[in-house]
């Protein structure tokens, strides 16, 4: 058996190396194009970032030890330039001597990948404007950073690859933004889980621009001018709120100036071999194989980038470049070669991406795609722990859940968090292969201890979330129904978090009871008509909710709470805005860019470590600390409630204190402080002092007066208590 292999990386090398141990005796050759085989594609953004240092790591095999392994003939810079499938003979060009020879073959896998796509607008062939493919442009690119010491990079795209490459250019120092063409940056993730991601980036310092186009790169002097197209409505007005949407998006003109450029808008299938043999293709171009990874000429296989998918879920046809998918179709495309009868069954596009310190992880059906499918589903939210919330080092995960409202059929999930989100989401990649429901989801025995999980795991919950949700057992309305929710009195909204959360933000038109207040203002909701409960995070919400509809209210739990939307809406008012000057002259941190923490902490009086605190714990800690602190002390905070970044900012404010600014790392939230603001702010109008007055003797009514007392005191009120 002589088999013939194009191309000498994922696909190819694994289908040349399961050949050589299915069949000692067969001849196999590998032909690549480039220098390199086998190397590290998704490692090439670390090495310009400079986190892999070691060139000789970029490469996972070379043609040498490859051959010392496996004995297949391998030959780098030979490029198959043509196939005769009759005569089942290829030809190929030796592109360091400039010889064309053929080699003939019994069976040829073709595992060419994809090219990145070079947009058609005017300098997309700019020496300064490169792509991303392979271990020549990595050093093209790390050569130019190194070299030519630019200052500002544009990467065009916000998928993977562009998402990796910004982080890896900021981090080798440069200035950088990122233009997207779509209302959100990583296609499997729909527009409210890249929220957070959004927020993420931009808090790290790179500029992200939405709903862009880029029309044009051109050389002057030594700047590069991008010319953009944006939309003027648009991501803007879906997380502006209803008031900004009128449905008007208008497109205007702008330009930004640059050093480099970076193209990252997609990739297409190495097809011309294909086209050139006739073999059928689909109309993207991807080649068509049957589940042996046979093309429509059985004698020739394809795998990898190259191809054409089955979607595991709905089982229409697609398209999904990844390197498991590649590495699986070659493992089934040899073994079929070998006679064993294996077959690929689909691709679910189980994907991951470390975006600075969060990590997106995806998996399924995007919610966008399932309503173009008009598939009746159902979703839900869980805002869930890595680990025991108490045990240190706790950090928060968002699970979206897409699931099928006739049988529970999982359909889709993304995650994005810091901690274990990878072993979520490969949980749910596995309930997925495995055609599980929901429900089974709740019963997953998972592993639990401390360090490493909950008694009740993330994935769990959000079994349990959909569970209660397909049962009737909860209603939910979500943050795209919220402005459509009547404010004409004829509906009950109700937030019943904190008051001090509440009054730090809250969503237009809804009153404050703090659920443990709830039940003894039973009569402020007017049971003839329906309510919508807010809280934090959706947990008590749910527990607001079981409670008001045993008392017979109509009652919907927003789900995700009040952090998934503001999350959401909050990303506007970050928008590709620069850290702002404040009238001292200081650079005062809008959360867009990262704080200068170690100048800053220099001088902190006082560290305080609030990490597993939920609110309003981390701001009572602050306002206990700041009462015994000196005018102009700085105190660092440090938390791990996601509210507190906005909470602290807010409480500053209302309680003439300097917010000097806040940074984040792997969830850990760290604000800066000073105690007083001099002539800088004007400490808003508090109120005056409280007087409660406890008629009760009940203790959860001494104790919802002991809450609201607390927070009271925590916004610098003094606070008198009477029991009688
Ligand atoms: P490739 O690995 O691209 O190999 C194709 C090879 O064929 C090329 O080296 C090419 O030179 C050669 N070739 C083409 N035509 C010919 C010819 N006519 N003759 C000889 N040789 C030829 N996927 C993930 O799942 N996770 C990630 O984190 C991830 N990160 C990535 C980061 C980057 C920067 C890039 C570029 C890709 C990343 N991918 C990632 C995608 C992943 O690398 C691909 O899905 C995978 O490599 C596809 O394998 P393949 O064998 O089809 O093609």
């Amino acid at each position: 058996m002589k088999v013939l292999i194009v191309g000498g990386v994922a696909g190819g090398a694994t289908a040349a190396a399961r050949l050589r141990r299915l069949d000692e005796h067969a001849e196999i050759i590998m032909f690549e194009r480039g220098e390199y085989i086998s190397f590290a594609n998704c490692g090439l953004p670390y090495y310009i970032g400079g986190e892999i240092t070691d060139k000789a790591d970029l490469t996972v095999q070379t043609p040498e030890g490859f051959y010392d392994r496996f004995r297949v003939d391998i030959r780098t810079q030979n490029e198959v330039i043509s196939i005769d499938p009759v005569a089942k003979v290829v030809d190929v060009k030796d592109l360091k001597t400039g010889e064309v020879y053929n080699e003939s073959y019994d069976k040829l896998i073709l595992a060419p990948g994809a090219a990145p796509v070079r947009p058609k607008f005017e300098g997309a062939d700019l020496d300064r404007v490169f792509t991303l493919r392979n271990i020549p442009d990595t050093y093209r690119i790390k050569d130019f950073i190194d070299e030519q010491k630019p200052r500002r990079a544009l990467v065009v795209g916000g998928g993977y690859i562009g998402i990796e490459m910004a982080e890896n250019l900021h981090r080798a120092g440069l200035e950088v933004t990122v233009v997207e063409f779509l209302d959100h940056v990583i296609a499997p993730l729909d527009f409210d889980m890249a929220a957070d991601v959004h927020n993420h980036i931009r808090q790290k310092g790179v500029r992200l621009m939405l709903e862009t186009a880029v029309t044009g790169i051109y050389e002057e002097g030594s700047d590069l001018r991008v010319t953009l197209r944006r939309k003027d409505a648009g991501a803007d007005a879906k997380s502006n709120g209803r008031a900004e949407n009128n449905g008007t998006v208008s497109d205007s003109s702008e330009e930004i100036r640059t050093d480099m450029v970076i193209l990252s808008v997609g990739v297409y299938p190495e097809n011309a071999l294909a086209v050139q043999a006739g073999l059928a293709m689909n109309a993207r171009g991807a080649i068509i194989t049957n589940e042996h990874q046979q093309t429509s000429n059985p004698d020739i296989y394809a795998v990898g980038d190259v191809t054409e998918i089955v979607d595991y879920i709905t089982k229409d046809k697609g398209y999904i470049p990844l390197a498991g998918p590649a590495n699986k179709q070659a493992r089934v495309a040899a073994d079929h070669i070998y006679g064993i009868p294996s077959a690929y069954k689909g691709t679910q596009g189980t994907g991951i991406l470390r975006v600075f310190d969060l990590t997106v992880a995806t998996v399924g059906l995007t919610e966008a795609r399932i309503k173009q499918m008009n598939i009746d589903y159902e979703r839900s939210y869980v805002w869930a722990s890595s680990h025991a919330s108490y045990y240190p080092g706790a950090t928060n995960m968002t699970i979206k859940l897409l699931y099928k409202k006739e049988d529970g059929r999982i359909l889709g999930a993304q995650i994005v968090g810091y901690d274990g989100v990878d072993k979520r989401i490969d949980v749910l990649a596995t309930a997925i292969r495995a055609n599980m429901t929901v429900y089974d989801l709740t019963e997953l025995e998972l592993a639990y201890a401390p360090p490493y999980s909950s008694a009740k795991d993330p994935v769990n919950m959000v079994g349990y979330v959909a569970e209660n949700t397909l049962k009737g057992r909860i209603k939910f309305f979500h943050w795209d129904q919220v402005n459509d929710l009547p404010r004409d009195g004829s509906v009950t909204l109700l937030d019943i978090r904190a008051e001090e959360n509440f009054k730090n933000g809250s969503i237009e038109g809804f009153i404050n009871i703090p659920e443990e207040a709830l039940r003894d203002n039973l009569h402020r909701l007017d049971p003839s008509k329906p309510v919508y409960v807010m809280c934090q995070i959706g947990l008590k919400g749910y527990a607001a909710c079981r409670m008001l509809s045993q008392r017979g209210y109509d009652c919907y739990n927003l789900a995700g709470g009040y952090r998934l939307w503001s999350s959401i809406y909050r990303a506007s008012s970050y928008k590709d805005s620069r850290p702002a000057t404040n009238p001292t002259g200081n650079t005062t941190n809008t959360s867009n860019s990262p704080l200068d923490l170690d100048a800053a902490s220099a001088v902190a009086s006082v560290r305080l470590n609030t990490c597993g605190m939920q609110c309003p714990g981390p701001i009572m800690k602050v306002s206990d600390t700041l009462a015994g602190a000196k005018e102009g002390d700085i105190i660092e905070v440090k938390s791990s409630d996601p509210a507190f970044g906005a909470d602290i900012e807010a409480w500053c404010r209302r309680t003439g204190n300097t917010f000097l600014g806040l940074s984040s790392e792997k969830g850990i939230i760290t604000a800066l402080i000073k105690k007083g603001c001099g002539e800088a702010c004007i400490p808003e109008a508090a109120g005056t002092n409280k007087n409660i007055i406890v008629f009760s003797g009940d203790l959860d009514k001494a104790i919802a007066s002991f809450i609201i007392a607390n927070a009271s005191a925590a916004m610098g009120r003094k606070v008198s208590m009477s029991f009688l």
